[in-house]
């Protein structure tokens, strides 16, 4: 969501006259857009600016803005400790961007804005053209989420729950297609709560699925309470949307789970999963975890672990607990370190090799690959198959934006490689 929020960020910037630079030392104006879903967050500001105040030891210093939600929790602290920071902008009222920049040129003066106006952020930006001409393009369609799960800091970040129109998500899609975009992502805290006016998401995704270019939706991240039984149909349905969902469970152990306010069981889950399955045979599943959470015995990692090999996992993201201030969880009394360490040590290796043996399964198998840009190599183009699995295949051809199938040949546990099957050069997809 940063990043398509980066994007929209830079689309008002441009109104403003500003330009993309990738020579920092060019800049008069630094953006940094934060996430504060983990701790560490705050030093990482501290630290860029650091490196900015290194690079304009000399010269006049840029307006530095940051953005994002740690400009959110923290902004005053930030605004205090640091005084090279022009303005803290929260991720709801960033649609103030261009007035606050020309107020920081005109006055120089400290500016602090963290209101949540989610309804005029996206009245603003729905003014303008998203600008952005990735084959594969992130799509904000709901924000903020009211489940206050007890770890969680969105809910005080993001702000309540707020779905955007179809009819200004049909436009912006139309849009992102008209740029080149031959994928949508579509994004939400809690995406699958989206309900604009009784419109839920299944009714989204094959409003957009109409658009003729479109080749691919997918769509995160989802709870697994937010599951209704037209959202499981459309995986029946709907040949654009992808086969692989990511649904995070974060605890194999009903137990933490309760704790978490979670709000469901794994008995509950492993019966979404099978009704999905029903729905689409060849659909599988990623998942986020958290390990060491408060309380965690060894009873409970066990159990996280039983869930990852029992769902078969293609791909899981894990962390250990991290306490975030101003959150339920942040006053509960941790676990020993080194054990929640250790845990993730043993998760993460368990969740590799059950991705490596699933990347091996492919090998000498067929995918359908869109491919997305030329790689590091001259003669590489990267692209990903229905799985989200990245894929280079060495070519000469402009394969942006095709998609084709591909033989898997070979690959490690970052990338599959492969040979193009089937290419017709005279089909422009691009165009
Ligand atoms: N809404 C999604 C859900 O409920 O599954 C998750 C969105 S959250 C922004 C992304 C992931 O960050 C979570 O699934 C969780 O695993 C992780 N996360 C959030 N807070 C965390 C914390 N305090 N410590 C460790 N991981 C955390
Ligand atoms: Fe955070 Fe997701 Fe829970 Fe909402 S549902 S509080 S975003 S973990």
């Amino acid at each position: 969501m940063n990043e398509y929020d980066s994007n929209r960020i830079y689309d008002l910037a441009k109104r403003n006259g500003y330009e993309k630079t990738n020579r920092l030392e060019e800049a008069n104006c630094y953006v940094l857009n934060t996430c504060h879903i983990r701790e560490k967050a705050t030093d990482k500001v501290y630290h860029d600016i650091g490196r900015l105040k290194k690079t304009f030891k000399d010269k006049k210093k840029p307006i530095v803005v940051i953005t994002g939600c740690v400009a959110q929790a923290e902004g005053e602290i930030l605004l205090k400790k640091e005084r090279y920071i022009d303005a803290v902008i929260g991720p709801q009222s960033y649609h103030n961007f261009n007035n606050q920049v020309l107020e920081i040129e005109k006055k120089f003066k400290k500016l602090n804005h963290t209101d949540f106006d989610v309804i005029e952020k996206f009245d603003t930006l729905n003014l303008l053209r998203n600008s952005n001409t990735d084959i594969s393009s992130f799509l904000t369609i709901q924000e903020g989420c009211d489940k206050f799960c007890k770890f969680c800091v969105v809910p005080y970040t993001r702000g309540a729950e707020h779905s955007r129109s179809i009819k200004e998500l049909f436009n912006e899609s139309k849009d992102l297609v008209d740029n080149g975009a031959r994928e949508i992502y579509l994004l939400g805290q809690n995406v699958n709560a989206y309900n604009y006016n009784g419109k839920r998401l299944s009714h989204l995704i094959n409003e957009i699925s109409k658009i003729d270019k479109l080749q691919r939706i997918r769509y995160t991240t989802s709870h697994p309470n937010d599951f209704t039984d037209d959202l499981i149909e459309v995986h029946k349905d709907n040949k654009k949307l992808m086969p692989l969902l990511h649904l995070p469970i974060q605890s194999g152990s009903n137990k933490i789970l309760k704790e978490m306010n979670r709000k469901h069981s794994v008995e509950e889950y492993l019966i979404l999963i099978e009704n999905l399955k029903r729905a689409n045979p060849l659909i599988k599943f990623s998942s986020d975890f958290i390990i060491g959470y408060p309380g965690e015995t060894e009873d409970d990692f066990n159990m996280s672990l039983k869930l990852l090999k029992k769902i078969n996992y293609i791909n899981t993201y894990s962390f250990n607990f991290s306490a975030r201030p101003g959150t339920p969880a942040a006053d509960l009394k941790k676990i020993d370190d080194s054990l929640a360490k250790k845990r993730l040590f043993i998760f993460q290796k368990l969740a590799e090799k059950i991705k490596m043996n699933y990347r091996k399964s492919l090998f000498n198998k067929k995918a359908t690959v869109l491919f997305e840009n030329k790689s590091k190599k001259e003669s590489q183009f990267f692209g990903r198959d229905e799985f989200l699995n990245p894929i280079i295949v060495n070519t000469k051809n402009n394969l942006k934006g095709v998609v084709c199938e591909v033989r898997i040949t070979d690959g490690n546990h970052n990338t599959l490689f492969g040979e193009i099957e089937k290419f017709d050069e005279k089909k422009d997809f691009a165009a």
